[in-house]
């Protein structure tokens, strides 16, 4: 199964850290988990939005 890259779709996926789901893009560098679930898209991308907000909350505490 292809593991596409939620933010540009891309399929050049590396895992980050293997004892988590933490993928890497290597087009776009998005870094994040990946749920590998199939015609879910939507939620994917919904549950994606969410990580994303919290990570730039993180990085501006920094
Ligand atoms: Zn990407």
């Amino acid at each position: 199964m292809a593991i596409h890259c939620p933010k540009c779709g891309s399929d050049r996926m590396k895992l980050h850290v293997p004892q988590t789901s933490i993928w890497r893009c290597g087009k776009c560098r998005y870094m994040g988990p990946v749920f590998i679930e199939d015609g879910n898209l939507e939620k994917q991308l919904k549950e994606n939005r969410k990580i994303e907000k919290l990570r730039q909350k993180l990085f501006r505490f920094r």
